[in-house]
This record gives C-alpha cells, structure tokens and sequence, in this order.
C-alpha cells in the first residue's frame, strides 16, 4: 500500500493572539507529485509548513506524511520530510561540511553515511571549494544552496521549499529547478511555495490556492483557469486576489 506523500486533514491553526491563520484546510498531495502552494501574504502558507514540520502545532486537524501521524508522531514523520525554509537560519560559525554534517548527525547517519552525501551534495551545488568555510562567508545565492543542500542530506522523501528562489539571480534560479526537477523525477515528492507563477507553471503537476487561511481551489493549471474562467495561471491568480484589472488579457483588450 502506498500511502500519500501528505494528507491534511480539516487543519485549523490560531496563534496564541486569536489569529486563525489556518480555517479547516485539507489537502492531499500523492508520492511523487510536485504540488505548488500559492496565495499573497499573510494567506497561511508558512503555517501550513511550520504545522506539517513540527515548527507550530496545529490547532486541531490531522496531518500525515507518507502515513505517518505528523501532529502527535512527528519523530517518525519527520525522517521523511526535508525543508528548506525561506529564512536562511544556517549557523555562521559552522563551516559548509560541518553544517552538512551536523544535520546528517541529527536524522542518525553514520559518519561514512554523512561524508560521502555532504561531499554529493556540496559538489552537486558547486560548493565543493567552499566547505572548509564559515557559512557567514558565502554569498546570498551559495547560503539559499547550502540550505538546500542541508534540506536534502538525509535523503527525504518529502521535500519542503518555502520560496526557494526568492531574491535569487536567473542563472542560480534556473540551476536549482534543474536539480530538483531531477530529485522529482527519481522519485522525491516536493512541496513548493513561491511568487514566481512562472516558475509554478513550469514545475508543478497541481497547484493549490490558499487566501486567508483557506484553500480557494486546485488542481492541474488548465483546472485552475478553467475554474475561474481564464486561459492562464496568471490570470487564474488575479482572480484568486481579486485583481483582475492587472491582467494582461484584459491590458491587451485595449481597455486601457
Ligand atoms: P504566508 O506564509 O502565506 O505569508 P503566514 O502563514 O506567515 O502566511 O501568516 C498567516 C497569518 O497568520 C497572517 O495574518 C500572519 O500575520 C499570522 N501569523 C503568522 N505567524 C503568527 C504568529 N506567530 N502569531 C500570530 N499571528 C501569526
């Protein structure tokens, strides 16, 4: 039997202030899918992440990753997942192999375990030169990719990527799809948040929209615009936050 890569069940998550940042969101994601979780700011999506890796309890609902109760389990569920998450919270006084290394630690490799993956991982990220360095030496793009590497050390089999790309230049951005569209394709299952809708189109197999801690709709992107009766992701999400004007159908329509 071959249990979903994640299941969400009716989740609800009020923070302590009495901010219901998630209302009853479910949500199925099979193995091997790419999924993209889209909405604006402050739509929920950081807490949905922060629920399904142990970073905020949920107020009520089921999460299970590959089966696995992530809520009242999470030791066992969280062998499984992976995340690289938006803010970059490496240690600036470890090295790049010692970062690698102390994660691998973490999930219980064996020291021959964690040499050889960090030494994949650095050299399959261009890190290799670097990794006797401190991690606060390295530029913006090499720490995003250091996180990734961190992220995929101990071989998930779910991958988490809250805005992996954000701030990122064209030619990093283009080279770290390439790398998890390979990981996707021999078999890790990813969950991506971001901005880009180009990069959602090109990536994704199904795509959620969250708006004020609620799923609004998904499916494939022709399901999308099909829902809301437009030809295209992007002017699927307009209407999704209620921003029609900017599209560039209606732009080009010469109602300007
Ligand atoms: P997104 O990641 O989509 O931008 P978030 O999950 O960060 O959205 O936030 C969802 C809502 O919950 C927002 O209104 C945000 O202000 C609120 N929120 C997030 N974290 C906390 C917290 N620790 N305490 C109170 N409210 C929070």
């Amino acid at each position: 039997m071959s249990a979903n890569a994640l299941e969400i069940r009716q989740l609800v998550k009020r923070y302590p202030n009495g901010m219901e940042a998630l209302k009853s969101v479910s949500l199925e994601i099979g193995s091997g899918e790419f999924f993209g979780l889209l909405g604006p700011n402050g739509a929920g999506k950081s807490t949905l992440i922060h629920c399904t890796t142990g970073l905020a309890r949920p107020t009520s609902g089921e999460i299970r990753v590959f089966g696995q109760d992530a809520v009242n389990n999470y030791r066992e569920a969280r062998e499984a997942v992976g995340l690289a998450p938006q803010e970059i919270n490496l240690d600036m006084f470890l090295t790049l192999e010692e970062t690698l290394d102390l994660h691998g630690g973490y999930f219980g490799m064996t020291k021959a375990a964690r040499r050889e993956r960090s030494a994949e991982l650095l050299e399959a990220f261009s890190l290799t030169e670097k990794r006797h360095e401190r991690t606060r030496t390295l530029s913006g793009g090499m720490k995003r990719r250091l996180t990734l590497a961190r992220a995929l050390m101990h071989r998930p089999r779910l991958l988490i990527l809250d805005e992996p790309t954000a701030g990122v230049d064209i030619e990093l951005r283009l080279e770290l799809w390439q790398y998890i569209e390979r990981i996707n394709r021999e078999g890790t299952t990813v969950l991506l948040t971001t901005h880009y809708l180009e990069e959602a189109e090109r990536l994704c197999d199904r795509i959620a929209f969250i708006n004020h801690g609620q799923i609004a709709a998904q499916g494939t992107i022709d399901e999308l615009a099909a829902q809301y009766g437009v030809s295209g992701l992007e002017d699927a999400y307009l209407e999704l936050v209620g921003r029609q004007e900017l599209s560039r159908a209606h732009l080009d329509g010469g109602e300007l």
